[in-house]
C-alpha cells in the first residue's frame, strides 16, 4: 500500500520551491527560451496550484503568439456567455509563413477526385483539444504547458516536432463550464489544502460545471451542432480536416488513467475503417505506454468507452479521416483530494495530460506518412465503396413546416454533406466524401454486437427531425443546395381589415404566436380544420391554426398589421390575410371551435436532484427559439414562491424530495385552480407516485415471478445494462385531433425514450395522445423484454385531470439534445394550448 501511496502522490506544491514545481512537468523538455514566460512566470502561481480562468489561459496564448514566431492564435466562435473560443497554431516559422500553402496541399488528401503521393513531405496536421466537459480542468491547464513547451523549448525532439508538424491548440472547448467551475474550485479552496473529499471544494453546487451556459453537454453536440461552441468547432474542422485530434477528460476519483483502444465498438457493422480502431489505435498506444511508463503512471486501456456514438469529440474526427483519441485522467475534483490509494493531487493530473499531450504530438510526426495515407483512402473509401444497405441515396419532401426543413438541411450542410434539390423533393446520395455522415443521418439498426453502451445507441437524425424519408437504389440528382435560403414558407401577408390566419404546422409558429402575445394581441386557436378564401386564393386550415381577429383588438388596423408583418418577418412562418369569416368548409372564423389562447407564463422547477439537461433543454429552446420567457424557479425558494404568477410549470426529471407533502399539496391545488403541469420521463412517474394524478405504470410481468435463477457474477453489469434503456428512437402513434397533437400533419411520430419511464395508456378514452404503435422499434438497442413487455401496452403522451387543470405527462423527452425538432411540438401545444385542454369523461 505505501508504494501504491507513493505512485499517486507528490505535495511539490506545498514543499518545493517554483523551479523545481516547474521541473515536475517539464524536466527534459528543455532547453526554454528564457525570454518567452512560462505559465508559471505568466500567472505568477505555479501550475496546479489553483484553478486558471478561462479569459487567462486566452490571455496567456494571446502572449505567446505576440512574442514568438512559431505561434499564431485566431477565434472561431463565442459561447453564449461571450466567451472566446481559441485556437493556437504552433510550428516552425516557416511552416506558418506558407500555411495557406501546405493546407491547400493537405487539403488534396480529404478530396478523392485528386491523388496526390507526398505524404512524408507534408507536415502533420494535429488538433488537441481540450476541456470540453467543464469540471474536468486538468487538460486545460495541461494545454498551457503544452503550448509553451512547443513554442519556447529548443529541444531537438520539439523542434522536430515543429518542423513536421501543424499543431492546433484549442485550450478550453467549453469555456462557459469551465469557469462556473474553476470559480467554485478556487473559492473553496483553502491553505493549507483540503483533501477530506467532503470538503465543499469537492463538492460542486448544482448544476456544476460539466455541462454548457444551457447545461448541455458538448461531448455529444457534435453530430447534432446545436451550440455556438460546436457549430464554430465544425464550421473550423471543415476548413482544416485534422490529421489526429485528442479529447481529453476527467473521470471518478477514484481510478487511474485511460487512454485508446478503447472497448470494441457496439455496432454490427462499423462504418468506420477497421484500420483506425485496430492499426492506429495499437500504434498510438505504445507511445502513451512508453510516456506513463516513463513517469510512473498507471493507466488502462479496452476495458471501458466506447465511440460508438458519432457525436463526440473522440468519434466524429473518426468519421473524417482523423485518428480521434480519448483520454480521462481520475479528477482530483478540487486541488488535492484523499482516494483509495494516497491522494490524488491537481497537479498529478495535469502531469498525466501533458505527458499524454506530448506524446500524442510526437505519435503523429513519427507516423505522419501513415496517417495521411489513411486519411486519402478513408475519403478515396467513402465514394468507391458502397453502404451495406446499397442505397445510392436519400430523399425526402419539404413539405408545409418550412422552418423544421430549414434546420434539418442546415445540420446536413454544417457537416460538408452534399444535398441535391429537384422541384420539392431533396436527394441525399451516399457516394460523396461524407457518405459515413450520411450513414450517421439516415440508417437505423436493431442488432447490435454489444448491448451495452456509454451513450445512445439511436441517432438517425433524420428522425430527430421527424423527417419522413426513403432509401432509394438510383440517385435522383438535382441541383446542389449550398445554402437553407428560401426554404421557409413565407406568404408576404398583405394587410387586413378583417382576420389573419397562421399556418400552426410550421416549426417557428409558436415564436410567432409568443410575439403577437407579447404585443397585446388577442389571438384564436381553431380546435377543427376549414377552408377559406385567403389572399392566395382558397387555403385549407388544420386544427390548430391561429386567428388574428383584426376589429377585436384594443389597438388600430394599421397596429395589428404591423405586429402581425413582424413575426411573419423575424420566424418566417405562413401568415395569411382574409376578408370574410365565412368558410367554404369546416368552422367559420366566429365558431365556437375557435378558442382564445391565455399567454404562457412558465416556471421551470430546478437545483438539486433535478436532471440539469432535461432543464435545460426546456431553458434552451424557450429562450433561443420562441424567444419566450421562462422562470427558472429553484426548488429552495419554490415554499415561498407566488405560484399564482405562472399558469404552466414545468417539472423535468428529477427525485423532487425536496417537496415534502405540504408542498406537494400546494402544488396539486394549484393545478386545481385551472393550470397546467408539465411533467417530463421521471417527473411523469412522480406524479404518478406522489398520487397527482389517477394514472398507472405499466408493470413489468417478471416482478410478478419471484423465482430467480442462477448467472455468473461477472455478467452482472452486462445483463443489468442490456435492461436499462440507453436511448432508442420509437414510433409513437399521434391524435392528430387533440390539442396536443396539433400542428402535426401525419399520426406517425418517432419519438426518443432514455428512461425506465412505462406510463399506461390513461382511464379516459380521450386523453391517450401518443401511444406507441403494434411495432414500434425504430432505431437503436432495446431487450426484447422492454420491447414486448413494457414499450408495446405503454403510452408514450397521456393528460390527466386534476380539478379544473390538468397534468401533461411526457414518459419521453421531447426536447432531446435541443435537437428533437419533432417532438418539440408537443412540449409547445403543453404550454401554448394548455389552457384550453380539458379531459372528457366517457
Ligand atoms: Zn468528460
Amino acid at each position: 500500500m505505501r508504494k501504491l501511496i507513493a505512485l499517486f502522490t507528490f505535495s511539490f506544491l506545498l514543499l518545493i520551491p517554483a523551479a523545481q514545481a516547474q521541473d515536475y512537468f517539464l524536466a527534459g523538455q528543455g532547453p526554454f527560451n528564457p525570454n518567452i514566460p512560462s505559465p508559471e512566470e505568466y500567472l505568477e502561481y505555479p501550475i496546479g496550484s489553483q484553478h486558471t480562468r478561462h479569459d487567462m489561459i486566452v490571455s496567456y496564448l494571446k502572449m505567446l503568439a505576440q512574442v514568438s514566431d512559431r505561434a499564431t492564435i485566431t477565434t472561431y466562435g463565442k459561447t453564449h456567455e461571450g466567451r472566446k473560443l481559441v485556437m493556437l497554431t504552433v510550428s516552425t516559422p516557416q511552416n506558418l509563413q506558407n500555411l495557406e500553402s501546405i493546407k491547400a496541399e493537405h487539403l488534396k488528401y480529404v478530396d478523392p477526385k485528386q491523388s496526390p503521393s507526398n505524404y512524408d513531405a507534408l507536415p502533420v496536421f494535429i488538433q488537441l483539444g481540450y476541456n470540453v466537459h467543464g469540471n474536468e480542468p486538468s487538460s486545460s491547464e495541461a494545454a498551457l504547458l503544452t503550448a509553451y513547451t512547443l513554442v519556447a523549448s529548443n529541444n531537438p525532439e520539439v523542434l522536430n516536432y515543429l518542423e513536421n508538424g501543424i499543431i492546433m491548440i484549442d485550450p478550453t472547448i467549453n469555456p462557459d463550464g469551465r469557469d462556473r467551475h474553476t470559480q467554485w474550485a478556487n473559492q473553496y479552496k483553502a491553505t493549507p489544502f483540503v483533501s477530506d473529499p467532503m470538503d465543499a471544494e469537492h463538492w460542486e453546487a448544482w448544476p456544476r460545471g460539466r455541462t454548457n451556459h444551457y447545461w448541455f453537454d458538448l461531448n455529444r453536440d457534435w453530430l447534432l451542432g446545436i451550440n455556438p461552441e460546436s457549430r464554430g468547432k465544425l464550421n473550423w474542422y471543415h476548413q482544416w480536416y485534422p490529421n489526429v485530434v485528442t479529447d481529453f477528460h476527467e473521470m471518478g476519483t477514484n481510478s487511474t488513467y485511460f487512454f485508446e483502444p478503447m472497448k470494441p465498438i457496439g455496432s454490427l457493422d462499423p462504418i468506420m475503417p477497421k484500420e483506425n480502431y485496430e492499426d492506429l489505435n495499437e500504434l498510438f498506444a505504445t507511445y502513451y505506454e512508453d510516456a506513463l511508463n516513463g513517469i510512473g503512471s498507471f493507466y488502462f486501456t479496452k476495458e471501458a468507452f466506447d465511440g460508438t456514438y458519432p457525436g463526440y469529440g473522440s468519434s466524429y474526427p473518426d468519421l473524417q479521416g482523423a485518428l480521434a483519441l480519448l483520454f480521462e485522467q481520475a479528477s482530483s475534483r478540487g486541488h488535492v483530494q484523499e482516494t483509495a490509494f494516497g491522494e490524488i493531487t491537481f497537479g498529478f493530473t495535469i502531469r498525466n495530460q501533458y505527458t499524454s499531450s506530448m506524446a500524442t504530438v510526437q505519435a503523429a510526426v513519427e507516423n505522419k506518412a501513415t496517417l495521411r495515407k489513411y486519411q486519402q483512402d478513408f475519403f478515396k473509401s467513402a465514394v468507391n465503396e458502397k453502404a451495406p444497405t446499397g442505397y445510392a441515396a436519400y430523399t425526402f419532401v419539404k413539405g408545409t413546416d418550412g422552418n423544421r426543413m430549414k434546420a434539418f438541411i442546415d445540420k446536413l450542410l454544417l457537416h460538408e454533406i452534399e444535398v441535391y434539390k429537384n422541384g420539392d423533393q431533396y436527394s441525399v446520395p451516399l457516394a460523396q466524401p461524407q457518405r459515413r455522415m450520411v450513414q450517421s443521418f439516415f440508417e437505423t439498426y436493431k442488432s447490435y454486437r454489444d448491448s451495452v453502451f456509454y451513450d445512445a445507441s439511436a441517432w438517425s437524425v433524420a428522425n430527430f427531425y421527424n423527417v419522413p424519408y426513403k432509401g432509394q437504389t438510383r440517385n435522383p440528382g438535382g441541383t446542389a443546395v449550398s445554402s437553407t435560403d428560401g426554404i421557409t414558407n413565407l406568404k408576404n401577408v398583405p394587410q387586413s381589415s378583417y382576420a389573419y390566419l397562421m399556418d400552426w404546422n410550421d416549426y417557428n409558429a409558436p415564436a410567432a404566436l409568443y410575439h403577437l402575445q407579447s404585443k397585446g394581441v388577442v389571438v384564436n386557436a381553431a380546435f377543427k380544420p376549414f377552408s377559406i378564401v385567403t389572399h392566395q386564393g382558397k387555403q385549407d386550415f388544420d386544427y390548430g391554426t391561429v386567428m388574428i381577429p383584426v376589429s377585436k383588438q384594443n389597438m388600430s388596423a394599421a397596429e395589428v398589421y404591423a405586429i402581425v408583418k413582424e413575426a411573419e418577418q423575424s420566424f418566417e412562418v405562413p401568415l395569411y390575410a382574409v376578408n370574410t369569416g365565412y368558410s367554404a368548409k369546416g368552422i367559420d372564423l366566429g365558431s365556437r371551435n375557435f378558442r382564445a389562447l391565455e399567454q404562457p407564463k412558465a416556471a421551470l422547477l430546478i437545483g438539486n436532484g433535478v436532471n440539469s439537461y432535461e432543464a435545460g433543454e426546456v431553458w434552451h429552446l424557450l429562450d433561443t427559439r420562441v424567444h419566450m420567457p421562462i422562470t427558472k424557479l429553484q426548488m429552495r425558494t419554490f415554499s415561498f414562491a407566488d405560484l399564482d404568477r405562472y399558469n404552466t410549470l414545468v417539472m423535468v426529471s428529477g427525485s423532487y424530495r425536496e417537496l415534502d407533502s405540504t408542498q406537494i399539496e400546494r402544488l396539486k391545488s394549484w393545478v386545481g385552480q385551472g393550470n397546467t403541469l408539465i411533467t417530463i420521463a421521471n417527473a411523469s412517474r412522480w406524479a404518478v407516485s406522489r398520487k397527482l394524478v389517477n394514472e398507472k405504470l405499466t408493470q413489468s410481468k417478471d416482478k410478478k415471478d419471484s423465482t430467480v435463477g442462477r448467472k455468473p457474477y461477472v455478467d452482472a453489469g452486462e445483463n443489468i445494462g442490456r435492461e436499462r434503456v440507453g436511448g432508442v428512437i420509437l414510433e409513437t402513434d399521434l391524435d392528430l385531433t387533440h390539442p396536443l397533437g396539433f400542428g402535426y400533419t401525419s399520426r406517425r411520430l418517432p419519438v426518443y425514450k432514455n428512461n425506465m419511464v412505462f406510463l399506461q395508456p390513461s382511464g379516459s378514452a380521450y386523453s391517450t395522445v401518443a401511444k406507441y404503435t403494434a411495432n414500434p422499434h425504430i432505431d437503436g438497442f432495446i431487450s426484447p423484454d422492454n420491447l414486448e413487455q413494457m414499450i408495446k401496452p405503454s403510452a408514450s403522451l397521456i393528460v390527466s385531470p386534476l380539478g379544473g387543470g390538468r397534468v401533461v405527462m411526457f414518459a419521453d423527452n421531447p426536447n432531446f439534445r435541443g435537437s428533437w425538432y419533432g417532438t418539440n411540438r408537443l412540449f409547445l401545444n403543453a404550454l401554448f394550448l394548455g389552457s384550453e385542454i380539458s379531459v372528457p369523461r366517457d
